[in-house]
């Protein structure tokens, strides 16, 4: 689960981590009384869930309540598009008003779960600022990495190592150890998957501010905390991924075409890999999951048909605990429901009562293409598309 850059910085200001003072406006009349009261030079800030603000026009530094307000005019309301963004942007509802500050150096400091050290790894880089991925990519050296080993946790010396690492002062190596102390205790404190500073700001008089957070929880255990909970904000979703999730049914929109229905995780992607290699490309992961019923099978084929990048529809499901002539009538419920929206469908399935349900799909109306195995999935692919 993402969160907003305030929601963020709120949590880090809990755990003793300096941010600059702001306030969030809805209304450009709100800006500007919050730029008025945070005083001369203030940075309004998109609130979207997606990085790349800066560059894509979200972020604006302004000098008197006046332009502040003229700010929060262009940005609220608009779609912002960032390059972390589709073409369509994200709406943005919030604006961020933050006291400016004066940035001496901008640098990096992230924290992740990394599956090759199996626990928490610290991410830092004096080339902080605007574009990480870019400095990963082109100068890795300028990128430190130090895994934390979960059973001791976050160690002071590590702190060190990463204070002279980024080039600080002598007096700046206590605080920024302490910040990363309280940093690593977010981290784990809030079930967190990812936190990243960038930037994380010196200032021209030597002090340590997380100028931008990014702050995501691990949805598997975001239960633990009702009130990280409440702040979740289903506008900067994609729609279908959020319906999904109310179904559950595990769904993640991709860029493709060829919409994809299969039942358990790895089938799915092996589906997918079938799809991408007949030179295709899957427009979602969705894994139906065990237990569908009927309804639940009409859903997820709904949920597919209503991208509107989608042309064909390839199913492939393993009839279990989910009955294939189950899944063919789930099938047959969505294209009675949605007749204008139905596209061709590729089906393969195997298990139990295949017949029955292969049976019942090929009476149907539906435009179906019933295969036997994943190689001749992806030759009826390649006739269609
Ligand atoms: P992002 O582009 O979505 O990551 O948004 P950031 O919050 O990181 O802002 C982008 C850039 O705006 C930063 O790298 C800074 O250079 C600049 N910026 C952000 N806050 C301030 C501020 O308070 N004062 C000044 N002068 N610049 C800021
Ligand atoms: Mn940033």
């Amino acid at each position: 689960m993402k969160l907003h850059e305030y929601q963020a910085k709120n949590i880090l200001k809990k755990f003793n981590i300096p941010v600059p003072n702001g306030v969030t406006a809805e209304t450009p009349e709100e800006a500007k009384i919050a730029a008025s009261d945070l005083g001369q030079t203030v940075v309004v800030k998109a609130q979207v869930h997606a990085g790349g603000r800066g560059k894509g026009g979200g972020v604006k530094v302004v000098h008197n309540p006046e332009e502040a307000q003229e700010a929060a005019k262009t940005i609220l309301g608009s779609n912002l598009v960032t390059f972390q963004t589709g073409p369509e942007g994200v709406p943005v509802q919030k604006v961020l008003i933050e006291q400016g500050i004066d940035i001496q150096k901008e640098l990096y400091l992230g924290m992740v779960i990394d599956g090759a050290t199996k626990g928490i790894v610290i991410i830092a880089s004096e080339a902080g600022g605007v574009n990480i991925e870019e400095i990963a990519e082109n100068s890795p050296e300028k990128i430190l990495t130090i895994p934390i080993d979960p059973v001791l946790g976050f160690q002071p010396f590590q702190g060190r190592e990463i204070a002279y690492g980024l080039g600080m002062e002598q007096n700046q190596i206590r605080p920024a150890t302490n910040l990363i102390q309280n940093l690593y205790n977010v981290f784990v404190n809030t079930d967190a998957s990812l936190i990243e500073i960038n930037p994380l700001v010196i200032t021209s008089n030597g002090e340590i501010i997380a100028a931008d957070a990014k702050l995501n929880i691990d949805d598997d255990a975001v239960f633990r905390h009702k009130d990280i909970q409440e702040m979740s904000d289903p506008s900067q979703e994609d729609p279908g991924e959020v319906e999904a999730r109310e179904n559950d049914i595990n769904y993640v929109k991709l860029d493709g075409n060829i919409g994809c229905i299969v039942n358990g995780a790895g089938l799915a992607m092996a589906t997918m890999d079938v799809a991408s290699a007949s030179g295709a490309s899957p427009a979602n992961f969705l894994d139906i999951g065990g237990g569908a019923d009927e309804e639940k099978v009409s859903k997820a084929l709904k949920l597919v048909l209503s991208d509107q990048s989608v042309d064909l529809v390839l199913v492939n499901l393993f009839g279990g605990i989910l009955r294939c002539d189950i899944a063919a009538r789930g099938f047959i419920l969505a294209s009675q429901e949605v007749p204008e929206k139905m596209k061709p469908m590729i089906v393969r399935m195997l298990g139990t009562n295949a017949d029955e349900g292969r049976e019942i799909l090929s009476n149907s109306d539906i435009d179906i293409t019933l295969v036997n195995t994943l190689d001749e999935a992806a030759t009826a692919i390649n006739k269609i598309k």
